[in-house]
């Protein structure tokens, strides 16, 4: 009796439940999904609701559908980062007992009076690296960084290079209100899902140095990076979440994944019926070609998402 082969990787859609699903974010979960489906790997997903004050109700049930509406379907349980605030306290108390996590008093406010820009924000000048001074108290929880490059090899983007202390200085793990960074919930969650292939926008390649550091701290293994290119206008600004926004018609979805497919350098699958997201599905993944995809995109008719030019 034969069993089917384990799967080769692990890859995930991880979006933040602040809204429906909207091109921008579709393109990552498009591209995940292709990549490591392409690859005979796992596709897995985590909702991003670690911010209670950005998480909308209702928002992840209508992503979930949205994505069964388009034919993606994942493996395993979803995982909800509202219910790992102990996963992530562990690893905050891990790096504590080697005395890499300090208290910190400042203000935004006073971080910007005080700092120069980084590539992420003012760059932590380091006030309370050697102690609260008398009379302040404890904000946020910050990492001690250092200043040797933080690296990697990105499948997109090609290679990036921090050096986190001097440009972005050390960063928070915990916030002011108490919850835990995004920066340690997602390099906490991914090692915990098993990911070995991170596709996402390029949003987020400020921050994979930072997540590596973290994973490097913390003993995690290192995943594969790719960054997709995220939608600007023709001046390269990011286009908002309403320009982006453009319902999921059921009962013709293959049109909007063919503009994904267009924006991210593959070819549109051509004979397949607007609704038959089970021919189209097959197509797309033996057509992926990770290689093709631009490094920046622009999307010259925001109404029109399909119609975007490399940039
Ligand atoms: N939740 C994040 C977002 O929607 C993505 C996190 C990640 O892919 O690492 O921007």
């Amino acid at each position: 009796m034969s069993s089917s082969p384990a799967p080769a990787g692990r890859g995930r859609f991880a979006p933040s439940p602040s809204g429906p699903l909207h091109f921008g974010s579709l393109v990552a979960a498009v591209g995940s999904y292709l990549d490591a489906r392409a690859n005979g790997s796992a596709w897995l997903l985590r909702i991003d609701d670690l911010d209670r004050q950005r998480t909308v109700p209702g928002a992840a049930d209508a992503i979930l559908r949205a994505l069964e509406t388009l034919g993606m379907h994942w493996d395993e349980a979803v995982l909800y980062q509202s219910t790992r605030d102990g996963a992530y306290q562990a690893a905050l108390d891990q790096l504590k007992k080697r005395s890499l996590v300090y208290p910190c008093a400042c203000s935004r406010r006073e971080i910007a009076d005080s700092a120069v820009a980084g590539i992420d924000g003012p760059v932590y000048p380091g006030t309370c690296r050697k102690g609260l001074l008398p009379g302040r108290s404890t904000r946020a929880e910050r990492l001690l960084t250092g200043s040797d490059p933080v690296g990697f090899e990105d499948a997109v983007q090609g290679r990036i290079v921090h050096n986190i202390e001097r440009q972005i200085g050390d960063f928070v793990l915990r916030r002011a209100d108490g919850q835990y960074a995004y920066q340690l919930a997602v390099v906490v969650d991914d090692a915990e899902q098993g990911i070995t292939d991170v596709v996402r926008g390029a949003d987020l390649l400020d921050s994979t140095p930072r997540q590596i550091y973290l994973q490097r701290l913390l003993d995690y293994p290192e995943p594969r990076y790719a960054h997709l290119p995220v939608a600007v206008n023709v001046v390269g600004e990011k286009l908002s979440k309403q320009t982006l926004a453009r319902a999921i018609d059921p009962a013709a979805p293959v049109p909007l994944l063919n503009s994904v497919l267009e924006f991210l350098g593959q070819s549109a699958i051509a004979d397949c019926a607007p609704e038959d997201t089970a021919a189209f599905w097959p197509q797309a993944i033996a057509g992926w070609r990770i290689a093709r995809v631009p490094r920046r995109r622009m999307l010259p008719a925001p109404e029109n998402p399909g119609a975007g030019a490399a940039g």
